[in-house]
C-alpha cells in the first residue's frame, strides 16, 4: 500500500473498520439502520460503541463528543471522558449504546430564533448513523443532529437530511413510471470547490478587523491588483505548497475526498475541490474542511480567512455546490443518456430543475444570502444576486426545438415521441463555460455557484432537494394518472419548458443590460440580504415546506429571525470595529504623523527653507483627519439610535444607515492611509497583505 492509501480515512470508523471491528450480525443490522434509516436495537448500539470505543483507544483517544452542526454555522462539539469511576478508586474506559445515540448538550446558548423557552433550554443530539465517526484532536466525533425539547430542528444537519429523504421518494416515483424497479435508492450528491486567502500570520495579528470581522475593513487599493490575471493557476509558491500537502494529509486522515488545490483569481487566493460525494457526508466535510483549513494554516504561521470578500478591489471568495442526482445502482440521473428512453428521463429531470429555480428563485437566493456575501454578489466577480439558469447553447437548442415540435414533426416516432431524433447524444458542454451564472448546467450535474466561502453548504442543498422533489412530485402526480404514458410525458416537457424558459440565460451575467433584461422577463432581483429573507416565510414557501415536512411553520420562523439577527449583528460588530479603530489606531497615527510633519514644518521656517510639502501635506491631512473625526461621530450616533424591537426593521436599518456610513468613513481612512508614511500607518498595507507571502 502506498502511504496515502495507508493515510486515508485511517481516522474514520469506515465500512471496513466496522467490517473488521463488527459481529456479523451487528454489522447487518447497523447496515440496514445507516442505509434506510431503521431504528438500531439498543443492545445492538451497545455492541457498535464498544466497538467504537475500543477503536479509538487504539488510536489515542480519550475523549468523545456529540458533533454538530448548530445555526451559529460552525460546528459544536462538548467532549466527555470515557473515564468511568469503579467506586473503589479506580476507572474503567466506557462508551454505552446510549451515549452513543443520544446526548444532552445544553443549549441554551445556540441560536434558537425564540424555539426554546430558557425554561426548557434543553437540547437534544442524536446519532446520525449515515455519516462516518472520526477521530479529531484525540476525540471519537459522533456525528449527530440536534433538537429542542419540542423535537424542532435546531441545527443544519435535520433539514439537510429530510431533504435527501423526500429526493430519494419522489425520484423513485419517476423512475418507477420509466420502469426501472431495479433501483431502490436514490441521494443527491454534492461536490463543493472551495475558494480561501492565505496570508502572513503576523500581519493578520496586526489587522483588528480582520481579527473581528473577517474581512478589511479598511485599506487602500494596492498599486497592483489583480488587474494582470496572473496568479489564475500560477505557480503555488513554496510555504503555500507546504501548506496544502499537509492540509491534504489532515483531510485524507479523515476520509475526506480532497482532490485539486490551485491558485484562484486574485493574489494569495486559492482553492480546494474535493471528489464529490453524498450530500450529507459532503456537507460534513465541507465543515470539517474549512476548520482544518485553519488549523493547518495556523502551524505554518499563515492565517487562512474564508470571508466572502476580505479585501475590497479584487475578488472574493465563494464555494462552487456542484449537484447531481445519483441511484445506488450508480447511475447519475442528470448524465444525459445513450438511449432514447435515457433521453427522455434525463429531459424530464431536467425541465424538473428548470421549473424549480424559476419557481423558488426566492429560496435559491435566500440559501446564499448573509452580509458579508452582499458585498460580493452582483459585484462583477461573482454572479448576480439575480437567479438565473445557464444550460448552454446546445441544451437550449434542443429544448427550443423540442417546445416548437408539431405532432406531425415526428409522426413515425411512435414508440417514444420525447425528443428521440433530436438527442442523439449529447455534446458535453465543457468548452462553453460561462462563469457569470449562478445556476450552471455543466454537463451531467448542475453548478450553484452563488454560495459564499465560509457558509455551511447545508441550506442551498436543503433548498436544492426539496424544490426540485417538489417538482417532481407534481410530474409524478400527472403521469401516474396519465392514460398515455408516452403523450403525457411529452406534453409534459414541452409544456414546462414553455411555461419555465424565462429562467434561462445563456449571456453575461455581468452586464448592466441583463438587469433590465432580467426584468422585463419577471425574474426577481433581491441584491441584499435583507431584500431576500422576508420571502422565507411568505405563504407559497411555508406551503412548500410544511407539505414535505422540511421545516415545521415555527422551525421556518425562527430560521427567518436568526437569519436576520445574524445579518444586523455582523453589521454592528462591523461598524463597531471600525469605530474602534478610527479612534484608537488611526486618529492616533495621524496625529503623530502631523506632529513629525508640524515639527518639520517649524525648523524648516526659521531656517528660511521651502516647506511646500510640509505645509500641502499638513494641510490635506488635517483636513482629512477632521471629515474623519466627523464620520467616525456620524457613526457613533447612528449606532446609538439602532431600532431594537423589531429584527426586519433593525436589520433594514443597518443595511440603509450604518452601511453607508461605514462606506463613507471607510473612504476617508483610505485617502488618508495615502498620505501617511508607510512605517506610521497602523496597519498593514493591501500590498503586504496580499504580495508577501
Ligand atoms: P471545475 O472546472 O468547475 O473545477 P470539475 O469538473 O473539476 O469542475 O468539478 C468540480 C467539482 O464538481 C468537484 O468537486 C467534483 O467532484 C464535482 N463533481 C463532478 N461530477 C459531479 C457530479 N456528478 N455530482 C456532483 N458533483 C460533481
Ligand atoms: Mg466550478
Amino acid at each position: 500500500m502506498s502511504r496515502i492509501e495507508e493515510l486515508f480515512g485511517s481516522m474514520v470508523f469506515n465500512d471496513v473498520v466496522m467490517q473488521e471491528r463488527l459481529p456479523e450480525d451487528t454489522y447487518a443490522a447497523l447496515k440496514r439502520t445507516m442505509e434506510v434509516g431503521k431504528k438500531l436495537d439498543p443492545a445492538v448500539a451497545d455492541v457498535v460503541a464498544r466497538a467504537m470505543k475500543d477503536w479509538a483507544i487504539e488510536k489515542g483517544c480519550t475523549h468523545f463528543t456529540h458533533w454538530f452542526q448548530p445555526m451559529t454555522g460552525i460546528t459544536a462539539e462538548k467532549h466527555e471522558g470515557f473515564i468511568h469511576p469503579m467506586g473503589d478508586g479506580t476507572v474503567i474506559m466506557k462508551f454505552s449504546g446510549k451515549e452513543l445515540v443520544k446526548g444532552e448538550p445544553d443549549a441554551s446558548s445556540f441560536p434558537n430564533g425564540g424555539l426554546r423557552a430558557t425554561f426548557e433550554a434543553r437540547g437534544y443530539t442524536a446519532w446520525d448513523p449515515s455519516s462516518y465517526a472520526f477521530i479529531k484532536d484525540n476525540t471519537l466525533c459522533i456525528p449527530t443532529v440536534f433538537y429542542s425539547y419540542n423535537g424542532e430542528a435546531l441545527d443544519k444537519k435535520t433539514p439537510l437530511l429530510r431533504s435527501m429523504e423526500l429526493m430519494n421518494k419522489q425520484t423513485l416515483r419517476i423512475l418507477k413510471l420509466f420502469g426501472n424497479e431495479e433501483v431502490t435508492h436514490v441521494t443527491t450528491s454534492v461536490g463543493p470547490e472551495q475558494e480561501y486567502f492565505l496570508i502572513d500570520r503576523e500581519l493578520y495579528r496586526q489587522r483588528e478587523d480582520l481579527i473581528l470581522t473577517g474581512r478589511t475593513l479598511f485599506g487602500a487599493k494596492p498599486p497592483k491588483g489583480q488587474e494582470m490575471e496572473n496568479h489564475y493557476y500560477g505557480a503555488i509558491k513554496p510555504r503555500v505548497y507546504a501548506f496544502m500537502q499537509e492540509l491534504d494529509d489532515e483531510l485524507w486522515k479523515l476520509g475526506v475526498l480532497a482532490k485539486t488545490e490551485h491558485n484562484e483569481a486574485a493574489p494569495a487566493q486559492h482553492e480546494l475541490a474535493p471528489i464529490y460525494t453524498n450530500s450529507n457526508t459532503a456537507t460534513d466535510h465541507n465543515q470539517l474542511t474549512m476548520e482544518m483549513m485553519k488549523k493547518v494554516a495556523e502551524r505554518h504561521d499563515l492565517a487562512l480567512l474564508l470571508h466572502e470578500k476580505p479585501f475590497a478591489g479584487v475578488n472574493g471568495s465563494g464555494k462552487h455546490n456542484n449537484w447531481s442526482i445519483s441511484t445506488n445502482t450508480g447511475v447519475n440521473l442528470l448524465e444525459p443518456g445513450e438511449s432514447p428512453a435515457e433521453n427522455a428521463q434525463f429531459l424530464l429531470f431536467l425541465v424538473a430543475v428548470i421549473k424549480a429555480v424559476d419557481e423558488y428563485q426566492d429560496l435559491l437566493r435566500i440559501s446564499v444570502a448573509s452580509a458579508g456575501n452582499d458585498n460580493r454578489l452582483g459585484g462583477n466577480e461573482a454572479p448576480p444576486a439575480i437567479i438565473s439558469m445557464f444550460l448552454g447553447d446546445d441544451l437550449t437548442e434542443i429544448l427550443h426545438s423540442i417546445e416548437a415540435e408539431t405532432e406531425a414533426a415526428h409522426a413515425d416516432q411512435s414508440e417514444m415521441k420525447v425528443g428521440v431524433h433530436i438527442l442523439p447524444r449529447f455534446i458535453r458542454d465543457t468548452t462553453d463555460r460561462n462563469r457569470t451564472s449562478p445556476f450552471a448546467f455543466t454537463g451531467n450535474k448542475f453548478e450553484f455557484r452563488s454560495l459564499g466561502a465560509p457558509q455551511s453548504i447545508s441550506a442551498p442543498n436543503v433548498i436544492l432537494n426539496t424544490i426540485v422533489a417538489e417538482e417532481l412530485s407534481q410530474f409524478a402526480d400527472i403521469l401516474e394518472a396519465a392514460e398515455d404514458f408516452q403523450t403525457a410525458l411529452h406534453q409534459l416537457i414541452v409544456d414546462t419548458v414553455k411555461a419555465h424558459k424565462r429562467i434561462i440565460f445563456n449571456g453575461n451575467g455581468y452586464a448592466p443590460e441583463w438587469v433590465e433584461e432580467a426584468k422585463a422577463r419577471g425574474l426577481l432581483n433581491l441584491p441584499t440580504t435583507v431584500d431576500a429573507l422576508p420571502y422565507f416565510i411568505n405563504e407559497k414557501n411555508i406551503q412548500l415546506f410544511t407539505k414535505h415536512k422540511i421545516y415545521t411553520s415555527e422551525e421556518l420562523h425562527s430560521r427567518y429571525e436568526i437569519y436576520l439577527d445574524t445579518y444586523t449583528r455582523t453589521v454592528e460588530i462591523e461598524a463597531l470595529t471600525m469605530i474602534d479603530m478610527v479612534s484608537k489606531k488611526i486618529l492616533p497615527a495621524c496625529i503623530q504623523y502631523s506632529d513629525l510633519i508640524g515639527h518639520s514644518l517649524a525648523q524648516k521656517k526659521n531656517l528660511g527653507l521651502s516647506c511646500d510639502a510640509e505645509e500641502g501635506l499638513l494641510s490635506r491631512i488635517s483636513n482629512h483627519m477632521s471629515t474623519l473625526y466627523q464620520k467616525n461621530e456620524a457613526l457613533i450616533t447612528a449606532h446609538n439610535r439602532c431600532p431594537k424591537e423589531d429584527p426586519l426593521e433593525a436589520a433594514t436599518y443597518y443595511r440603509d444607515t450604518i452601511l453607508p456610513l461605514m462606506a463613507a468613513l471607510r473612504q476617508t481612512a483610505d485617502a488618508l492611509e495615502m498620505l501617511i508614511g508607510e512605517e506610521y500607518w497602523p496597519l498593514p498595507s493591501y500590498t503586504r497583505m496580499l504580495y508577501s507571502l
